[in-house]
C-alpha cells in the first residue's frame, strides 16, 4: 500500500515536472519555510556543489540532504554512523512517502532484491549504508552502474580522530572523491570546533566545498546550572515538576544511574536506566520503549546519546559535572530538537571537577593530552561557576557571539543567580592579590594569602606582610577560589599554560584595576532545586488535555508501527492540533509537518480523535482565530499539580509507604514524631506525586462531600481560599488540600482514559 501510494505521488509528481525544493519540502513533509541555511545547503545539493555544513543539533541537517534526494532524478546515498540512526530516517521518510532504505548486514537476499528493483527502477531516493559497506570494492562498483546524484556524509565527525565520537571506518571514505567524481559530497556535522571541520573537508577531499557555519545558539533551550546540595533530591524534584514530559537524567556513573533510576521509579515515574553494563537487549529496549513514549525518562550514562535523534526531549539533567563544555554542549543539545522550549539543568559540585582531574591526571596518558584534557575541565569549570549569560559563554567557545546581552534563557539572565554588589571591589582585591605576588603562584596559593592563612609557607616567603593579605579573610576559602575561577573565566586573569597552576593578569584585568570593567561575581549561597520563571509562550492556547489525549494516539500508532512516535507526528505537530482542534481534512492539512502522505494516512484518525473528545468535553473545534486561553470550566490535566513543584526531602519520601499503607495522619505523626502540620504537607507530596485520586483514609466523607460540592459549585480547582469561604471555613485548609489533589487527579485519569484508546499507562494509579 505503501509502494502504490508512493507511486501515484510520484505520478502525480512527474505530470507536474520535477519540484522544487520548496514544493517538495511542503508536498512530503508539510514545511512551509527553511530554516537558516537549509536552503544554501539544498542548493548546493542539487548543483553537484561539495558542501561542508555545521548546524546545532536541531537545526535540520536530516533535510538538507533529503528534500535535494526527492528533486533529483538519481539516487541519493547516505552515510550515517549507527544501524539505528538509519532505521529512525528510513522510517521517517517512509511515512512522508519518501521512497528509501537501508543496507545492512542483516538483509535476507530476497530484501536485497527488493531494493536493487527500486533502485533500478529509479524508484528509491534514498540509500543509507553504513561507511564500512559503502567502501568496499563490490558496493562501490554497484553504485558506479547505478545513477547516483549526491553522497551525503552524516554525523561526518567521526571521520576525525579530533571530534569526540571518532569511528576509525569513516576514514574508508576518503577515496568516494576520486570513484566518483562530477558527483557532489556533502558532510554534515553539529559539530563545531575549527580543528575538526578542517580535517573533514580534507579527509574526505571534498573538492572546494562550500563551507555553510550555522548559528551556535539555540534560543529554546533555557540553561540552568544549580549548586549541587542533595543530588538526588533535587534531581527528583526536578523530574517531578515535569510529569509525563520526555527527559533526559545524564550521570557520571551507572552506580548513580541505578541508584538514580530505582529512586525515580519508587516515586511512580515511567524511567528506565541506559549504560553500557546492560545488555545490548536491554539497551535497545529501554531506549525502544523512550522513542515510543512508553517511558518519560531515561537516566543514563554518556553511552545515551548518538543514536538518540527523538525531537521532543523536554528537559535534560545533568547530575554531575561532564568532562568538558564541547560534551556539555552535545548532550544537553539533545533536549528540544524539535525547536519548542526545552530546559537544560546541570547541579555542579565542585567536587566533581576535583575528581574529574584526578581521573585525568591518573589515566597514564601522555603529560600533553593531560594538559589538553585540563584545560577542556576547565571550560566548563567557567562554566558551572561564572555568572554571566550561559547562552553566550556556550556559542562563545565556538567562536561565536551573541548578539544580545540578555538572553532571556538562562538563570544568570532570569535574575534567578544571586550576585554580590561588591563584585568589581572583590574581583579588584583578587587582581591586585596576584600583582603583589609577581604573578607567579596559582589559585589555592593566592587564595590562601587572600584568606590571611599564616601556614609556614606564606609566612616564610614573607607573604603574609602583603597588604592584599587577609584581604577576603570574613570569607570562606572556598568562596575566593571559585571568585577566582569565575574572575578568570571573565577574562580577567589567565591561566599560564606552560606551568598550569600560574596566574597571569591579562589587560582587561589592568583595567579592571582602575575601575573600567564589569565584572559579576556569584554569591555562594545554598540554593536548592532550578525556579521556572519563564512563561510557556508556545502553550498559549493549546488545550492541554487534547495534547494529552494526541499523545497516547500518537504512542499507540507507533508501538502499532514499531516506530519512534515522533516519526508518526512530532510535538510540534500535535500542539498545533491541540491548539487549532481540526475537525476536516481541509484544515488538518494546513498544520505544520503535515504532508500528503501524512494526511491521507493518518488526518482522519487524528481529525476523529480530536473531535470526539472536544465534543465530550465541550470544547470547540476548528478554531482559526487568536489562540482562546483554556478556561476553569474544564478542570483538565494542566491548571493544578502538573505545573507545581513538589519539593521532596528524603523524610516526605521516607512516609511515602506509611500512606500507601493506608495509615492516618495521627499515626504517622506519632511513628515520624513529627508535627501534625509537617506531616500534612508530607501527605500532599504523595497526593501529587503518586496521583492518588480517594482522600478517603484521610478525610471523613463528609467533608470530602463538601468540599466537591464546593469545587462544583465555584467551578474553582486550582485555589484553596474560594473553597475554603465557600464551606464557610468549616473545613480546614488542609482538608482541602487533600480533597482537591485527589480531586484533581480523578480528572486527569479520566481524561487520559477517555483519549486513550488503547495503551495504559504502566506505573497506573498507585492505590
Ligand atoms: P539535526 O539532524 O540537525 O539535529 P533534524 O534533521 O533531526 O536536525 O531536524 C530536527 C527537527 O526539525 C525534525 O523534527 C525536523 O523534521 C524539523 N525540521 C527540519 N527542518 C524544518 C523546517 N524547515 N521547518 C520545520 N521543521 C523542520
Ligand atoms: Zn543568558
Amino acid at each position: 500500500m505503501l509502494m502504490q501510494e508512493t507511486k501515484k505521488q510520484q505520478d502525480t509528481i512527474n505530470q507536474l515536472g520535477k519540484p522544487t525544493l520548496q514544493t517538495a519540502m511542503k508536498q512530503y513533509w508539510g514545511y512551509d519555510s527553511f530554516r537558516p541555511l537549509q536552503r544554501e545547503s539544498m542548493e548546493c545539493g542539487m548543483s553537484h556543489q561539495d558542501s561542508l555544513v555545521i548546524l546545532p543539533t536541531g537545526g535540520g541537517k536530516s533535510l538538507c540532504f533529503q528534500v535535494p534526494a526527492v528533486c533529483h532524478d538519481g539516487l541519493t546515498v547516505v552515510v550515517s554512523p549507527l544501524i539505528s540512526l538509519m532505521k529512525d530516517q528510513v522510517d521517517t521518510l517512509r511515512e512522508c512517502g519518501v521512497e528509501a532504505a537501508q543496507l545492512n548486514s542483516s538483509m535476507s537476499t530476497s530484501e536485497k532484491r527488493e531494493i536493487d528493483i527500486a533502485i533500478r527502477e529509479n524508484r528509491l531516493k534514498l540509500l543509507y549504508v553504513a561507511p564500512e559497506r559503502l567502501a568496499t570494492d563490490a558496493m562501490i562498483a554497484y553504485l558506479k552502474r547505478c545513477k547516483v546524484s549526491m553522497i551525503a556524509i552524516d554525523e561526518a565527525h567521526c571521520i576525525s580522530a579530533w571530534g569526540h565520537d571518532f569511528r576509525p571506518e569513516y576514514r574508508m571514505l576518503g577515496t568516494l572523491k576520486e570513484h566518483f567524481p562530477g558527483i557532489g559530497i556533502h558532510a554534515y556535522t553539529a559539530t563545531a570546533s575549527e580543528k575538526v571541520r578542517d580535517d573533514i573537508a580534507s579527509q574526505l577531499r571534498l573538492d572546494n566545498a562550500k563551507v555553510l557555519v550555522g548559528n551556535f545558539d539555540r534560543p529554546n533551550l533555557t540553561y540552568r546550572v544549580v549548586p549541587s546540595k542533595s543530588r538526588f533530591e533535587q534531581v527528583c524534584n526536578l523530574v517531578l515538576s515535569r510529569p509525563g514530559e520526555s527527559g533526559v537524567v545524564y550521570c557520571i556513573s551507572r552506580k548513580e544511574v541505578d541508584r538514580v533510576n530505582v529512586g525515580l521509579q519508587g516515586l511512580g515515574v515511567r524511567v528506565l536506566p541506559y549504560h553500557a553494563g546492560l545488555d545490548d537487549m536491554e539497551r535497545k529496549t529501554n531506549q525502544e520503549a523512550f522513542l515510543q513514549d512508553r517511558c518519560d525518562v531515561i537516566v543514563a550514562t554518556v553511552a545515551f546519546g548518538m543514536g538518540i535523534d527523538k525531537p521532543d526531549v523536554r528537559y535534560v539533567i545533568h547530575v554531575g559535572v561532564p568532562k568538558s563544555l564541547e560534551h556539555y554542549q552535545q548532550e544537553s543539545g539533545r533536549a528540544g530538537r524539535d525547536g519548542l522550549e526545552a530546559d537544560c539543568t546541570l547541579l555542579y559540585s565542585p567536587g566533581d571537577i576535583i575528581t574529574w582531574s584526578k581521573m585525568l591526571t591518573g589515566n597514564g596518558s601522555s603529560l600533553e593530552t593531560q594538559e589538553s584534557q585540563l584545560r577542556s575541565l576547565d571550560t566548563i569549570r567557567d562554566y558551572c561557576t561564572t555568572p554571566t549569560c550561559r547562552h553566550q559563554l556556550l556559542v562563545r567557545y565556538f567562536g561565536q557571539d551573541l548578539s544580545s546581552d540578555n538572553c532571556g534563557a538562562c538563570d544568570v539572565c532570569l535574575n534567578e543567580v544571586d550576585v554580590m554588589e561588591d563584585s568589581l571591589r572583590i574581583s579588584q582585591m583578587i587582581v591586585s592579590c596576584v600583582v603583589r605576588l609577581n604573578q607567579r603562584y596559582g589559585v589555592d596559593y593566592t587564595a590562601k594569602v587572600l584568606t590571611a592563612s599564616s601556614e609556614p609557607r606564606i609566612t616564610q616567603l614573607g607573604h603574609d606582610k602583603l597588604s592584599t593579605h587577609g584581604l577576603l579573610s570574613e570569607y570562606p576559602i572556598a568562596a575566593v577560589k571559585s571568585w577566582m575561577d569565575q574572575v578568570i573565566a571573565q577574562g580577567f586573569l589567565a591561566r599560564t599554560t606552560e606551568q598550569y597552576s600560574t596566574i597571569t593578569v591579562t589587560t582587561s584585568g589592568k583595567r579592571l584595576l582602575k575601575g573600567d570593567a564589569t565584572v559579576r561575581l556569584s554569591r555562594p549561597v545554598e540554593s536548592t532545586a532550578s525556579k521556572r520563571t519563564k512563561p510557556n509562550d508556545s502553550w498559549e492556547g493549546i488545550d492541554r488535555g487534547v495534547f494529552e489525549m494526541l499523545r497516547n494516539l500518537r504512542s499507540r500508532l507507533s508501538t502499532e508501527r514499531n516506530v519512534p512516535a515522533f516519526v508518526i507526528f512530532g510535538d510540534t505537530t500535535l500542539r498545533e492540533i491541540a491548539r487549532v482542534r481540526p475537525g476536516t481534512l481541509q484544515a488538518f492539512s494546513q498544520l505544520p509537518g503535515v504532508g500528503q502522505r501524512k494526511l491521507l494516512d493518518l488526518g482522519q484518525a487524528f481529525i476523529d480523535a480530536t473531535v470526539e473528545y472536544c465534543k465530550s468535553q465541550k470544547i470547540a473545534t476548528d478554531v482559526i482565530a487568536a489562540p482562546v486561553r483554556n478556561q476553569g470550566a474544564q478542570p483538565v490535566a494542566s491548571t493544578s499539580s502538573g505545573s507545581k513543584q513538589a519539593n521532596l526531602t528524603p523524610s516526605s519520601i521516607a512516609t511515602f509507604s506509611l500512606w500507601k499503607s493506608g495509615m492516618s495522619i495521627e499515626a504517622v505523626c506519632e511513628k515520624t514524631s513529627r508535627a501534625r502540620s509537617t506531616v500534612c504537607g508530607y501527605l500532599g507530596d504523595y497526593i501529587q506525586t503518586h496521583g492518588i485520586t480517594d482522600p478517603s483514609p484521610w478525610v471523613s466523607a463528609a467533608e470530602i462531600a463538601e468540599v466537591e460540592l464546593a469545587i462544583a459549585a465555584t467551578r474553582i480547582n486550582d485555589r484553596m481560599r474560594p473553597l475554603f469561604d465557600y464551606t464557610e471555613g468549616k473545613i480546614s485548609f488542609d482538608s482541602i488540600r487533600f480533597v482537591l489533589g485527589c480531586y484533581n487527579n480523578r480528572m486527569r485519569e479520566q481524561d487520559a482514559g477517555k483519549g486513550n484508546l488503547a495503551v495504559t499507562n504502566d506505573q497506573g494509579n498507585s492505590m
